[in-house]
């Protein structure tokens, strides 16, 4: 398959082509334009791939901008935060990062401009008054009383605006297009309002913000942006975007495409509940691997490729749809099946002492890291009489479907040898707590030579050499697959979502893991080093996702 064919196609896609063809344009500039008041989350991924992946694949470019005009809510942290996050999914945007600061000069100077057009006017409504003269869906709205005001008044008032003349709230500059109109974004949208906030660029030279509509357009034609993409509930706002674009002196006139917003089942995503789960400590910040924020999932063991395999799958449309949990966990499973090195790690211990092994003896195995890739290479895991299995790994008597261990039968220790139990000791309530078998010593690599080939395989750690571990068994974060519409979505969270089994035994190979870099532990799972609480000797694995689907048998 060639490059050409192996690219996504979308209706988008098609409009660029359809453009690049009839020379309507020569290249293709994109943006991505996060607002940095809050972390980026999966839906940002899609947005972020949807983007910087046309850029790529027509040679174009794509800016990375910051739409910072609400000060108030934005912080530096979130700045970097969403550059970082965007480089981890594998991307760069062209020349230097931009904002819609950046420009302020520039849009207060288009701002005067509509005035001395007559397109804009400051209005001393209050909020009340405002909202009852915009009207309502089903009503028109009425003009308000300061639509008129002269151009050379409406100038000094917007100058004693911008000098910090007028109070909060006290005025607004707006733009007079049609009260009337169905649209409701057309019925004089505020393009500028006062607010005396400290901002993370501009520090204290403005005390007058423009509104995200008249920004948008306005950074997209100096950007030289010509298909500027955002998701469907700015439909109705294209009107308004072109109107300013039409009304101001620029020459590059991008043009606005919508496309649908990513919805994952059991997952919110608005950022208003996302500071929600974050600040009233219902999670443990931002990065939580519970959490949807591409740092979560990078900390929880997703890679970059997965997430953007991810976007490939659920594809670009104007249609709104919910994704299932399972086409995400999909894409890192497939990823990590492929590329993450085995280990063996055991959540829940008991010890297994193999009683005709030389006591002291220690043998150093090797053992493959991965069943089918040769070229990842083979690594030394110590074997000796005191051994850790897991608890639900052996039983004193079982039926034929139960291959694991049990009395007087035989099973496979991975990349070792076969063990047949004898007996066990028990606690005073019963519970299993050691376990005595032997071993054939013939069993390295093959089959007992007396035709009695085991039918299960378990995993083990060597008690003495093995090295404890902390391990984060993770879960959906709501018991509904749609909590966003849960008039309470803190009702419906999930209080299972995180399991800490602080004692795990893992084989001692599994010190010299880095953080973020992922394993399969055998028969459990695909896990992570924690990138965060996991420092100098203290291991900390996370659980990126199970080894097969288990969402479907759950919802039924
Ligand atoms: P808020 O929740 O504060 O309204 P937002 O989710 O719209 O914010 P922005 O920072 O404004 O966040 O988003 C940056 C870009 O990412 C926008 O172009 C937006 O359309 C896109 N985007 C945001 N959420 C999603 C989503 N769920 N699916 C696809 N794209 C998204
Ligand atoms: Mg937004």
């Amino acid at each position: 398959m060639s490059e050409a064919e192996k690219r996504p196609t979308n209706f988008i896609r098609q409009i660029i082509d359809a453009d690049l063809e009839n020379g309507k344009h020569s290249s293709v500039q994109t943006r991505f334009p996060p607002e940095p008041n809050g972390f980026l989350h999966i839906g940002h991924a899609k947005a972020i791939c949807l983007n910087f992946g046309i850029a790529q694949d027509y040679q174009g470019l794509c800016n990375l901008r910051f739409d910072d005009t609400n000060p108030e809510k934005e912080d530096i942290d979130y700045v970097n935060s969403i550059q970082e996050d965007v480089k981890w999914l594998g991307f760069d945007w062209a020349g230097k990062v931009h904002y819609s600061s950046d420009y302020f000069d520039q849009l207060h100077d288009f701002a005067v401009e509509l005035i001395e057009k007559g397109l804009a006017y400051v209005c001393f409504l209050n909020a009340d008054e405002a909202r009852e003269y915009r009207g309502s869906l089903k009503a028109p709205g009425k003009n308000s009383p300061f639509r008129d005001t002269s151009v050379a008044d409406n100038l000094a008032l917007f100058a004693k605006m911008k000098a910090g003349k007028c109070a909060e709230g006290e005025c607004v500059l707006r733009a007079k297009i049609d009260m009337t109109s169905s649209f409701m974004c057309l019925r004089d949208p505020i393009i500028y309002r006062v607010r005396f906030a400290h901002h993370h660029q501009t520090a204290d030279k403005w005390c007058i913000y423009p509104m995200y509509d008249f920004t948008h357009c306005l950074s997209d034609a100096i950007e030289g942006i010509t298909h500027s993409l955002c998701t469907l509930e700015f439909q109705d706002n294209r009107r308004l975007y072109d109107w300013v674009l039409e009304n101001v002196s620029i020459d590059v006139v991008p043009h606005q495409y919508e496309f649908s917003r990513l919805n994952l089942e059991y997952t919110v995503m608005s950022k208003r509940k996302l500071h929600t789960l974050v600040d009233e400590k219902l999670v443990n910040g931002w990065d939580d691997p519970r959490m949807p924020t591409i740092a979560a999932f990078r900390r929880r063991g997703y890679t970059p490729g997965s997430l953007r395999e991810f976007a490939k799958r659920i594809g670009v449309t104007k249609m709104d749809n919910t994704v299932e949990i399972g086409v995400l966990e999909a894409c890192i499973r497939e990823d990590l099946n492929d590329n993450a090195p085995r280990a063996m790690a055991v959540l829940d211990p008991i010890k297994l002492v193999i009683e005709n092994y030389p006591a002291g003896q220690v043998e150093e195995l090797t053992v493959k890291n991965h069943p089918s890739d040769d070229e990842q290479g083979t690594r030394i895991v110590p074997f000796a009489a005191e051994l850790y299995i897991e608890a639900e790994d052996f039983r004193e008597e079982a039926n034929k479907k139960y291959k694991r261990l049990v009395l007087d039968k035989a099973v496979r220790l991975r990349g070792a040898y076969v063990v047949t139990a004898t007996r066990c000791d028990k606690d005073s309530e019963g519970n299993v707590t050691t376990v005595y078998g032997n071993y054939n010593a013939d069993t390295l690599g093959k089959n007992p030579e007396d035709g009695t080939k085991p039918k299960g395989v378990i995993h083990w750690v060597a008690a003495q050499q093995s090295i404890d571990a902390e391990i984060r068994l993770y879960d959906r974060l709501f018991n509904i697959p749609n909590p966003a519409a849960a008039e309470n979505f803190q009702s419906v969270m999930n209080e299972d979502s995180l399991i800490t089994i602080s004692h795990a035994k893992v084989e001692p190979s599994l010190a010299n893991a880095k953080p973020e870099q992922a394993f399969q532990f055998e028969r459990q799972g695909y896990f992570c080093r924690d990138n965060k609480d996991s420092q100098g000797d203290k291991l900390v694995f996370n659980r990126t996702v199970g080894l097969r689907d288990t969402w479907a048998k759950m919802d039924n």
